[in-house]
């Protein structure tokens, strides 16, 4: 991520430079373009020291530019330049760093503020060894303060994206069953609570599918645990594609799957499971020629005044009568008792 953010240091500083260079060479002032010739090569060589993974050296070598040409500017063309603002940038990117850790990073934070007012202290009011027309000044005070804002918000915007999207991945990834790919239990609680409030504000029953597979552990017994798995990947894979885009399907355990139906009733959900049913018995796994998968469903359709759990509860226990009567089958759930 950080990595990243020291790509977009490397293109926009590069790019600043270029400006820069294109500027001091329409104004004729042949001695500063050179430096920015060195500047743009510098960030060339950056980006290329990014790429091949050297990192390390990439952010050195982009901080010794920035300081060094601050340094430089402020010393012969004076403080009114504005070449100092770039040192200012390079706190946040050193305190965002992942390369680093706390102790060199608190060094480096200090020693580039300390840096920054020793700077301001001897050149603020000092006179430049190069006297630059006001208006070349200007336009250079203008533009370095111009492109260190336009770098600030770009880096938090970056930052910020950055961020969001690992948050994103993260969250995803604490709701996936890493073997099935399909949500797991946390994930299925939480949208078990959403669809029961649902119900409860009268928007339609909820359909609660409960399937175990049947004999699962005689594949793992007789094929060995990673036909196993490849079982339980294609029977996710039929429960996935045999819902629409507002179901759920999660795992609920090892071998136990929970399908939610929002808005459905008895009759729809029946058909749905026996549906899935079918397309599971119709698996075949090609590391287990011959073994005919089954799946045994349980049904509730929650209506308010019930909860989740207790839907789940009449959805269990129908599943238990279909293993009962002889597995890979659906069985309706009774109505709650009032
Ligand atoms: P039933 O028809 O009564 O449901 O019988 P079953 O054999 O399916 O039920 P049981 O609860 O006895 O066995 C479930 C098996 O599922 C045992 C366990 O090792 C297996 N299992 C659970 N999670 C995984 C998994 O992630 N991978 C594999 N390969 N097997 C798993
Ligand atoms: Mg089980
Ligand atoms: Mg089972």
């Amino acid at each position: 991520m950080f990595l990243a953010l020291l790509g977009v240091v490397a293109v926009v500083a590069g790019l600043t430079h270029l400006c820069l260079l294109l500027l001091f060479a329409a104004t004729g002032v042949s001695a500063l373009a050179q430096v920015n010739v060195a500047s743009v090569l510098c960030y060339v060589l950056a980006a290329l020291l990014l790429r091949r993974g050297w990192s390390r050296s990439a952010m050195f070598l982009m901080g010794t530019e920035i300081i060094a040409h601050g340094l430089l500017a402020v010393a012969v063309i004076g403080w009114q330049s504005g070449f100092h603002f770039y040192i200012i940038l390079i706190i946040p990117v050193v305190i965002v760093n992942s390369l680093l850790s706390p102790g060199p990073k608190a060094v480096l934070g200090l020693g580039v503020g300390l840096l920054y007012l020793a700077m301001d202290w001897r050149w603020r009011t000092a006179t430049p060894y190069m006297d630059a027309p006001r208006a070349v000044l200007d336009a250079l005070y203008y533009f370095n303060l111009t492109a260190t804002l336009v770098i600030l918000g770009l880096l938090a915007t970056v930052y910020f994206r950055l961020v969001t999207n690992a948050q994103r991945r993260l969250s995803d990834v604490a709701r996936t069953d890493p073997l099935t790919q399909l949500r797991n239990r946390r994930y299925a609680l939480e949208a078990a609570q959403l669809e029961a409030a649902r119900v409860q504000r009268g928007a339609g029953p909820l359909a609660v599918l409960l399937g175990d597979i049947d004999h699962f552990k005689v594949i793992n017994d007789t094929h060995g645990h990673e036909v196993g798995d490849e079982a339980l990947k294609a029977v996710a894979e039929v429960l996935r594609n045999g819902v629409r885009e507002v179901d759920h399907v999660a795992r609920w355990g090892g071998e136990e799957f929970l399908v939610l139906l929002p808005g459905t009733d008895a009759a729809e959900a029946l058909a749905v499971a026996e549906r899935l049913r079918a397309g599971v018995h119709a698996v075949s796994v090609p590391a287990a020629p011959g073994w005919f998968m089954g799946i045994t469903l349980g049904v509730s359709v929650m209506e308010p005044g019930e909860t989740f759990e207790q839907a789940l509860q009449r959805a269990d226990r129908a599943l238990y009568q279909g293993k009962a009567a002889g597995r890979n089958r659906v069985v309706l759930a009774s109505a709650p008792s009032a």
